[in-house]
């Protein structure tokens, strides 16, 4: 036999015999009942040889029940006992990175190693692995990424597909990806993993693959609904009815009338006779708007902050999980909470959040024991929804909306807005509850809202842009994009598609044959949106790498600005007292980085963010992802060793903001000056306002004739959220050419110096040839 064969063998071996050592250890055999006790335990035989005997198998269960911490090791530790345990390599997805981190974590302790031995994690740049790891838990995005490498998975033996009801946009994508890999690989095994029962759609999408439900025991929960919160809080809700008359200022009195504690018993004015006039769909259509508008977002923060109380003061212990929309919602109601009497005091409660940007530290308090007489309360996205399982909830309070992106195709628009959750993702989050103990869960909507929801929500896939799928699916070599995209579960509208691929083409990325450019090829190897992917390359080619590094890293975490609902107008100023005169938010954030950067030498960060209105968290991260991007660039052979070098044009304004229009083009508005007022227009002749916060808000006038921006979004009408001036010059030179239509060609040129630009630094040459263009524009 070949020495590799020989070499695994004898580390197989090894395997077992840490893996026998550790089970009759004191703690293994603690962690071995736990692990025992879980339902999927009782399952464990059945699995084995349902996954031994077929090619694909779906498997549900309630959350919690062990399906990601279990299966994939029962298959580990099985293929160890039988001596092959370092032939074996599975690879397990998940769709957020957070959990991926979180779950391999555990699978670690539960095997009494440290993560990054036979249990691993990858996630979009990060990871811990070694060459020892035979199960790694990864994003479905990172599974993605290599299948445009290795197209056959080679060495692969299992692939599990976790959290496939969420119906995400990269899982949609991979079940297409894995289909058709399944017949070149007969001996890969797939096991889709999901939580609700909707295990027949995933299982005939396969060809009629067996399923296998594992039944979970949990403690019951009593739902509470609006009408009875309002109750137990001290008011009573009669009706919607009435609300509907209510103009919008009235509506909002009678929501701060509910709150004040000291009217504690008062009752409020509505009336229940909702159902005795109308039909119940209209009814609840009407309910719907009514309560829209009665709690914007339905966070109405004061009811949270009134159902905690009332949880703090007269329920049994336990902890709290509290479902919001949003970071930027779960943040505002932190620093709310904190200032609280009773939800502040850190002798009584633990305050945590739980979102998919949180810093990991702050991700393992999460699952901690709080010490004795303090109750833990956990404000989370829908995250905590099905993929992180906090064991010691008792109390769930669900807003009943959770932020959505969903996407006009008609419009080209994608659009972020909470919306509300099905009645899968309603009875999900109820569930949290019961995991220990009989639990309670407070629904912050009346019943018959609940009535409404739709039973389950639309796949990703068909409320999100493709731009970025699209590129990946013109990696993958599978032909023509429509037809790959064809094939999906449930597949994207034509006009979506099109939108991405004149997108991509449009940027350069694709030529008019749909075929990949040398552009697309670099976006490829870079795990960002395409937008963002183009303007580090223009960065690195042009010499000016780090400002346009902290504004993709900024753009691609969150806004460090904050903007506290109470002092918005000293936000605004402290925001725009960066800005000067650039007329820029991606340039505002450069400088308050680099200055938060220069505070921290000096040992003064914490006063620097206070005044300035910094997030201190945010900056971290777009920090922390700044040195990853540069690791990869220069990974990827597009900087330099050498800092300097790649900086070299850093300090020329013009040349920063023409790499910043490189990137966001098509993303332009044209500023129209009126005698008194701005208004701004998108190419496609729509009209769009600036988001509050953006310096360009402040500005009486513009002195250039475009705006580009990251991302229009609409909320109520369409706001464009940063943005940054451009002269026609650098529209013409580094966007694209529409005010003097000259579209394709112009393409065809921007590709051409990327290419000439790869193999010359010829930076200097171009800006030279964009002054004197610049001048003959404006004679
Ligand atoms: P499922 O995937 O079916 O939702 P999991 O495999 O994630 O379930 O979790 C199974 C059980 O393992 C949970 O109910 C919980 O008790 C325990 N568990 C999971 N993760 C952790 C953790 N990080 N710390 C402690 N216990 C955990
Ligand atoms: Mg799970």
């Amino acid at each position: 036999r070949s020495v590799m064969e020989r070499v695994l063998q004898r580390r197989s071996l090894r395997m077992r015999n840490m893996q026998r050592a550790w089970r009759e250890s004191p703690e293994g055999r603690k962690m071995m009942d736990f692990r025992k006790s879980l339902p999927a335990f009782q399952e464990k035989e059945r699995l084995l040889q349902a996954i031994a005997r077929n090619q694909v198998i779906v498997i549900s269960g309630e959350t919690g029940c062990g399906k990601t911490t279990q299966l994939p090791q029962y298959i580990l530790e099985s293929e160890i006992e039988s001596g092959r345990g370092a032939f074996c390599s599975i690879i397990c997805t998940q769709p957020r990175r957070i959990s991926a981190m979180a779950v391999a974590e555990r699978v670690s302790a539960e095997r009494g190693e440290p993560l990054g031995e036979a249990v691993g994690y990858k996630v979009r740049l990060e990871g811990v692995k070694g060459k020892n790891t035979h199960l790694l838990f990864c994003t479905s995005g990172i599974l993605l990424r290599r299948l445009l490498s290795d197209r056959n998975l080679n060495g692969i033996t299992h692939v599990f597909v976790d959290e496939i009801h969420e119906r995400g946009m990269n899982e949609d994508f991979l079940l297409i990806v894995l289909k058709d890999l399944l017949p070149r690989r007969k001996d890969l095994r797939l096991i889709l993993m999901s939580a609700t029962l909707n295990a027949e759609l995933f299982s005939s999408y396969y060809g009629g693959a067996p399923t296998i439900h594992i039944p979970g025991f949990t403690y019951p929960v009593r739902a509470q609904f609006l009408e009875d919160i309002l109750e137990l809080t001290g008011y009573k809700l009669t009706s919607f009815n009435q609300v509907d008359d209510y103009g919008q200022e009235k509506v909002w009195k009678t929501q701060k009338q509910l709150v004040p504690r000291k009217r504690k018993n008062q009752i409020t004015t509505l009336v229940e006779d909702a159902l005795n006039n109308s039909s119940f769909d209209n009814y609840c259509s009407r309910v719907r708007d009514a309560l829209a508008r009665w709690m914007p977002d339905c966070v109405g923060f004061n009811l949270i902050e009134a159902v905690l109380c009332h949880i703090c003061r007269k329920e049994r212990p336990g902890s709290v999980l509290v479902f919001m929309t949003g970071w930027e919602d779960i943040s505002c109601l932190r620093d709310q909470l904190k200032a609280h009497p009773l939800l502040g005091d850190p002798n009584r409660i633990l305050l945590l959040t739980c979102h998919g940007s949180m810093a990991t530290s702050e991700q393992k308090l999460i699952f901690e024991k709080p010490p004795p007489n303090v109750r833990k309360i956990v404000l989370a996205t829908n995250m905590a929804e099905a993929s992180i399982t906090i064991n010691d909830v008792v109390f769930v309070v669900d807003c009943g909306k959770a932020k959505e992106t969903s996407y006009d195709a008609l419009n080209n628009t994608p659009c972020l807005l909470p919306s509300w959750i099905s009645k899968a993702s309603a009875r999900q989050r109820k569930g949290r509850a019961g995991r220990v103990q009989p639990g309670e869960c407070y629904h912050l909507y009346p019943r018959c809202v609940y009535e409404a929801f739709a039973e389950y929500q639309l796949p990703e896939l068909l409320r999100t842009p493709l731009n970025s799928l699209c590129l990946q699916i013109k990696s993958l070599q599978v032909g023509s994009i429509g037809e790959f995209l064809s094939a999906a579960l449930q597949p994207p509208k034509p006009l979506a598609v099109q939108n991405a691929i004149d997108f991509l083409k449009m940027i350069g990325a694709l030529d008019e044959k749909e075929n990949l450019t040398n552009l697309g090829k670099y976006l490829t190897m870079l795990p960002v949106d395409p937008k963002l992917g183009k303007m580090l390359i223009m960065g690195a080619i042009f010499r000016c790498f780090g400002p346009i590094l902290t504004i993709v890293s900024g753009l691609s975490v969150r806004d460090p600005f904050l903007l506290p609902q109470d002092k918005k107008d000293l936000a605004g100023a402290a925001k725009s007292r960066f800005s000067a005169k650039d007329y820029s938010d991606h340039m505002a954030l450069v400088r308050a980085y680099e200055g938060w950067k220069e505070a921290e030498r000096e040992g003064s960060a914490y006063e620097y963010c206070w005044r300035n209105f910094l997030s201190a968290q945010t900056l971290q991260a777009i920090h922390s992802l700044r040195k990853q991007f540069n690791f990869i660039l220069k990974d990827a052979g597009l900087i330099e060793e050498d800092t300097n070098n790649n900086n070299k044009l850093s300090h020329n304004q013009a040349l920063v903001r023409a790499i910043i229009c490189s990137g966001l083009y098509p993303g332009i508005a044209s500023v129209v000056h009126r005698e008194t007022s701005m208004s701004f227009k998108t190419m496609d002749d729509g009209q769009v306002s600036l988001y509050a916060n953006s310096v360009n808000a402040r500005y009486e006038t513009i002195p250039y004739p475009w705006l580009v921006f990251g991302e229009k979004v609409k909320v109520n009408s369409v706001f464009i959220r940063d943005s940054t001036g451009v002269s026609d010059s650098i529209l013409i030179l580094f966007g694209g050419a529409l005010a003097c239509g000259a579209q394709a060609g112009h393409l065809k040129m921007l590709n051409g110096y990327i290419d000439f630009f790869m193999d010359h630094n010829l930076a200097e040459c171009l800006l030279k040839l964009k002054e004197e263009l610049d001048k003959l524009l404006q004679k």
